[in-house]
This record gives C-alpha cells, structure tokens and sequence, in this order.
C-alpha cells in the first residue's frame, strides 16, 4: 500500500506517494503546506472587503511558483469592490488573477488556494493543464470542488499542519 508522504491521504499529488512501504515522516514541514501559507500571505494583499482569497500556482515538481494572485480590482481601477451588492462585488478571482499570468504551456500545474473555488474558477482550472488542487477552507457550496473531481482535477481539502511548524 502507498502511504502519502505528508500523511494525508486524498494527497494523491505524485510527487506525495512513497512506494518504498517505509511509514512516512513528517518531521519537516510539507512542501504542499509552504505554498498554501504562501497563498495565505499573498491572501492579505487583497482589497476585496467580501472575502480575500489568495492563490499560488506552482509546476509540476513543486520546483517552480509560475504565477501568483489574490482577488480586487483591474489594474488601474479603484482598489476597492465595485459594489456592496453580494455576489457582485465586481473583484477578479484570485484563481483568475494567477492563471491569468501562468503559461498554457505548462502541464500539470498545481493550485494553492486558500478558499475552495468558486464553479467558474474551477472551469478555468480544468482547461488550464491543472492536476491538483488544494485548498485550506471549503466554500458552502460544493460545486466547483465536485466540477474538478468530476473533470478529473484532483481537489484537496489542506489543513492538517495549519498549526505545526509555527
Ligand atoms: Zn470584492
Ligand atoms: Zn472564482
């Protein structure tokens, strides 16, 4: 049986599955869990007043961040929401803002979020070459998690070591 290096079982990122049958260690801290922080930090630049979301965008190998966002405003627009209406508080997604600068080239991204994505980020997720994506806090609505399961991107609820390595 494979264990999941970081001990987290719907890890199923390749890169994450031991087969050496050895009990993993998690002495150190995950690299999943450096990039959701990181996702978390770049989360308080945002300047939407509804919910700020942050998101890293990393290769295949976990080598490389190929892109970054958090959600607001256009560039050059009033670093505010357009409006107070809920729903349409008129602010780019952070999945949208990082995908946006991500090459298309590159296959088998993977996606740090700090909220679960919204079902139209998730759309743009599956045509992006994106495998995994992992997420500290699940919206109330489910659908874009099951949009990507359903399209084959693997979603990953990350927040076993939130509080570990602090
Ligand atoms: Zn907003
Ligand atoms: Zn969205």
């Amino acid at each position: 049986m494979t264990i999941p290096k970081d001990q987290v079982l719907e890890n199923t990122h390749p890169l994450n599955l031991a087969d050496d049958g050895v009990a993993p260690d998690v002495s150190r801290i995950p690299l999943y869990e450096v990039y959701m922080r990181m996702a978390e930090e770049l989360a308080k630049r945002s300047t939407c007043t509804r919910l700020q979301v942050g998101t890293v965008v990393t290769d295949a190998r976990l080598e490389n961040v190929v892109a970054i966002g958090y959600n607001g405003n256009a560039r050059g627009l009033p670093n505010r929401c357009d409006s107070t209406v809920p729903g349409n508080c008129g602010c780019i997604h952070s999945e949208v803002n990082a995908l946006v600068k991500a090459p298309g080239t590159a296959n088998d991204k993977v996606v740090f979020v700090t909220n679960s994505p919204c079902v139209m980020c998730a759309k743009l997720m599956i045509n992006s070459g994106v495998t995994h994506v992992f997420y500290r806090l699940a919206y109330r609505d489910p659908s874009g998690i099951e949009l990507l399961a359903s399209a084959g991107v693997t979603p990953v609820l990350y927040d076993r070591w939130k509080e570990e390595w602090r």
